[in-house]
């Protein structure tokens, strides 16, 4: 049987683009679609403008920094309409490079919305019918509203970015790490930031200590950070948005942000129709090869529901290509994945947390928790958190947190270290860098507590 294309991607973001590039390079017939931006979430809504976003609220601290080191220098105002146009003038210039890269590799881009309509065929929204040996479905997931009467006054991540103008005040419900990474930036930009969390502390799934530094310092910070606490009524009043919190306390606020979970995009992507087996949220089940319940069929990316972030999505895309596209079967490796919270303060981690490991075998504790010398300096209260969870009977680090200033950049490098299986021994025996936030690592002698 002969088809159209040898593979067919739907979704162009960070898994698709990526397989369907490396796909192409071993001289597969390639096509893609895309419904909306090429780069998908992490270039259009995702990473990369919140990045930016956290920069640019950085720079009061800086500023009132730079006052303390002797610098005659004064804030003014932040300019909210010139830094949105440079940003998305920045990701226009992205989004071309990811179509340059398409066509570069001769991948046929479809700018338009894919439904699957048999193993072999896609239907596009422009009514083409295209028939592929393979499909790759890597359409990532979108955010989610709690059912709530006039829910839709409020807004997800992906309106924040496109905002006429900045409110006065918000409130930001959710606590995970979206959530707290927008209540921090905002801050930083001078809105008056609420934040509601229904659970007893934000950050769920991360380490117990880490949260608890994160959330006193984001209060520190000025963020209303009320945990055990839920909307529970919204309405407009007055051009404004009056709440009711679980708690009683009633609220008129600019704006309201819902930052409550994300979902599978799979709605209308006819699984149905071929039977591709999904869980409970919606997320497409695959092997450790990326391969759906249809044999032609495989799924990378957000819609799996396995580790959302972008650098996994890619993992997953080139695992594929090599299974399908080399011979050459690669299942991904989902161990021991680094990543960073993006708020004030930053946080980065690798491997368990403190709870998670002593629920799994006999550890030793090492914590150094310390205020900087270059915040210090400049009056701030600011906390670093450094943190080892070793376990007893193999001396291994099983994981790291780091609450610091840059500390994605370090978690990068110590992830290196606990992947490659260190010893808290093999950390003791390199020499610290000397004066640095990180030295902490190696050199914290007595463990703070075993469990
Ligand atoms: P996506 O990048 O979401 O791409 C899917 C694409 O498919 C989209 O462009 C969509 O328009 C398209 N699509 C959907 N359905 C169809 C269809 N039927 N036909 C055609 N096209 C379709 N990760 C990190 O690693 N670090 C971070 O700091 C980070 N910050 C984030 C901040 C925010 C606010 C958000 C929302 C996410 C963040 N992430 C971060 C997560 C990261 O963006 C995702 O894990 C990553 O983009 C997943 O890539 P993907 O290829 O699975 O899906």
């Amino acid at each position: 049987m002969s088809f159209d294309y040898d593979l067919f991607v739907i979704g162009g973001g960070s898994g698709g683009v990526r397989a369907a590039r490396v796909a192409a390079a071993t001289g597969a017939k390639v096509a893609l679609a895309e419904e909306y931006r090429m780069g998908g979430t992490c270039v259009i809504r995702g990473c990369v403008p919140k990045k930016l976003m956290v920069f640019a609220s950085e720079f009061p601290n800086a500023i009132e920094d730079a006052q303390a080191y002797g610098w005659d220098v004064s804030s003014g105002d932040f300019d909210w309409t010139d830094f949105r146009t440079k940003m998305h003038a920045e990701l226009d210039r992205l989004e071309g490079i990811y179509r340059r890269l398409l066509d570069g590799s001769s991948v046929r881009a479809y700018d338009a919305r894919a439904t699957i309509k048999d193993e072999h065929t896609v239907t596009l929204s422009t009514g083409e019918d295209i028939t592929a040996k393979h499909i790759l479905i890597a359409v990532g997931g979108r955010p989610v509203k709690p059912e709530l009467v006039n829910v839709d006054l409020g807004i997800t991540s992906n309106e924040i970015f496109l905002l006429e103008d900045l409110p006065k005040s918000i409130l930001i419900i959710g606590g995970g790490y979206i959530a707290c990474e927008f209540a921090g930036i905002l801050n930083g930009l001078g809105v008056e930031v609420t934040q509601y969390y229904r659970g007893a502390q934000i950050l769920r799934g991360f380490d117990d200590e880490a949260r608890g530094l994160i959330a006193d310092q984001m209060r520190d910070k000025g963020v209303n950070l009320h945990c055990g606490t839920n909307i529970l009524e919204m309405e407009r009043r007055d051009g404004k948005i009056w709440t009711k919190a679980t708690n009683g306390t009633e609220a008129t606020f600019d704006q309201v942000m819902f930052a409550t979970g994300r979902t599978p995009n799979v709605e209308g992507l006819g699984l149905e129709n071929v039977g591709v087996n999904v869980g409970r949220l919606g997320e497409i089940i695959v092997d450790e090869y990326n391969q759906t319940n249809v044999p032609s069929i495989y799924a990378v990316g957000d819609v799996t529901d396995r580790v959302q972030l972008t650098p996994v999505a890619i993992r997953e895309a080139m695992a594929f290509v090599e299974t399908v596209f080399k011979g050459n079967p690669t299942p991904v490796d989902h161990e021991l994945i680094p990543s960073a919270v993006f708020t004030q303060p930053e946080y980065g981690a690798v491997g368990l947390t403190e709870e998670q490991a002593r629920d799994q075998e006999p550890i030793e504790v090492y914590t150094s928790s310390f205020r900087p010398m270059q915040t210090l300096f400049a009056g701030r209260e600011d906390r670093v958190l450094m943190k080892l969870i070793v376990s007893q009977a193999t001396r291994k680090v099983l994981g790291v947190h780091i609450v610091a200033p840059q500390a994605g950049e370090m978690i990068q490098m110590v992830g290196i270290a606990v992947k490659m299986g260190a010893t808290k021994e093999d950390f003791d025996r390199v020499c610290a860098v000397h004066p640095t936030m990180a030295e902490e690592l190696v050199t914290m002698k007595s463990p703070t507590r075993t469990a």
